[in-house]
């Protein structure tokens, strides 16, 4: 009897949501009281070898049942896949989600069906890593260089980025990738912080967490200004008061403002010294970052969380218009459209540090940061991933932090399991935590 081969049987999506507004954790000048929330999948097969892919994306609340439909529209294009076939060649279901002539009008490649098209690949990536029995930083690490370039949608990007490029770029990255690893191994790779920097913290509890930051070995914090400037120019004092000058305190407007703002308000707190401001404009204009890194200068130019695909960051690295560029794990479509844009990266010789935080984003984005770190750029120098110390407690495989560093993950897979107890708790709005509150507050439980 000849076996049959394993299948994809479902593709079970969760509205998964924390109640995070409630300690203003993660407020900025754009979002006040964020609920984080995963839109997360899990695809099952009828492989009975116990592996299933794990994936999500990060949404702060509202819409996060909009996100979860999205990914639930894909579902005809993934069950009934052979998991061998999808898990050796995760760029053929990319090519598929993208090129759904009816969904593709959604988009295309960009908001929230680009992200469900993130999860999913996401999770097969998962999947596949599960299945070699490698987290996932790993077995990018040590697949052929031909094998990854096919795994890149070249369409729009060959004009600064050609399957050549890919190629040579990777090819050379692999020059000393074992000295790396075992470097990597030994010592994680550079983190930096956002906990003390959230816009409703009182300055109290700023100055305790940036220098509970610099004890625990960061080099680096972050704070979120925009809304008001003089709050502004006092929280920066206050900062760098608490850590001293040997540690770069980059800000964040979260795209606040329009670009004159952004060149004045930058201007305004540059006797800070900040490190970088990152989205100070509109995430989508490409010509006004440019504009505010030329006035901003030696300020550097930071974004990408909110960057909808490979296109717009090719763009931006071909206007100038950044210093450092944010890859988010779960913005765009997945593994396969972050290899593109780390690809881009360096082939423009700009710094990547990753946008983390949310909920599971630190989990996800470390596995790419430290491939780029083995098998492309082979540097870390001036690389940091964002580091928020909320949530990380519903993972399985949570993020080790040691000394700011991210230890390498050593699980197989990309670290997007979700604790069965937490979906069970807060999925959203039968999950236990919520008919709970509703109860508490007096609604109908
Ligand atoms: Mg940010």
């Amino acid at each position: 009897m000849t076996a049959t081969p394993a299948r994809i049987t479902a593709v079970d999506t969760y509205d998964v949501r924390f109640p995070t507004s409630r300690e203003l954790d993660g407020s900025d000048a754009m979002n006040p009281d964020p609920d984080y929330s995963a839109a997360y999948v899990v695809l099952r097969t009828d492989a009975h070898d116990g592996h299933e892919g794990h994936g999500f994306t990060f949404t702060t609340g509202r819409g996060n049942d909009v996100q979860v439909a999205a990914i639930g529209a894909l579902r005809p294009h993934i069950v009934g896949r052979s998991v061998q076939e999808l898990c050796a060649d995760p760029g053929s279901l990319s090519r598929d989600l993208i090129g759904d002539s009816q969904l593709r009008w959604l988009g295309p490649e960009k908001g929230v069906m680009h992200m469900a098209i993130g999860a999913a690949l996401n999770a097969v990536w998962d999947l596949a890593a599960k299945r070699e029995d490698k987290p996932l930083w790993q077995l990018l690490a040590h697949v052929d260089p031909e094998w990854l370039v096919s795994q890149v949608d070249f369409r729009y990007i060959a004009d600064a980025l050609s399957p050549e490029d890919a190629l040579r770029l990777l090819r050379e990255g692999r020059t000393g990738v074992a000295g790396r690893e075992t470097a990597l191994l030994e010592d994680g790779y550079p983190g930096y912080t956002t906990s003390p920097g959230w816009l409703g913290y009182s300055d109290d509890k700023l100055t305790r967490l940036a220098k509970q930051a610099v004890a625990d070995g960061f080099t680096q914090i972050k704070l979120k200004v925009g809304a008001d400037l003089d709050d502004d120019i006092r929280r920066l004092r206050t900062a760098r008061a608490a850590v001293g000058d040997g540690i770069r305190i980059a800000i964040d407007a979260n795209q606040r403002w329009n670009v004159d703002e952004a060149i004045e308000w930058t201007n305004a707190l540059a006797m800070f010294d900040p490190y970088w401001i990152e989205e100070p404009t509109s995430p989508d204009d490409i010509l006004g970052h440019a504009a505010v890194r030329r006035a901003v200068a030696p300020v550097k130019v930071a974004t990408g969380e909110h960057v909808q695909n490979r296109i717009v960051f090719k763009q931006l690295l071909q206007a100038g218009a950044i210093d450092v560029l944010q890859i988010d794990a779960a913005r765009v479509g997945g593994v396969n459209e972050n290899l593109a844009i780390l690809l881009l990266a360096a082939k423009f010789g700009v710094p990547v540090c990753p946008h983390a935080g949310g909920v599971g984003l630190c989990e996800l984005v470390q596995h790419l940061s430290m491939f780029d770190y083995l098998a492309l750029s082979g540097t870390t120098e001036n690389r940091v991933i964002e580091f928020v110390d909320h949530l990380h407690e519903h993972f399985t495989a949570p993020v080790i932090m040691r000394e700011g560093r991210y230890r390498a993950p050593l699980a197989p897979g990309f670290s997007a399991t979700m604790r069965e107890e937490s979906i069970a708790a807060y999925h959203y709005p039968d999950g236990t935590f919520w008919v709970a509150d509703r109860a508490a507050q007096g609604g109908t439980a």
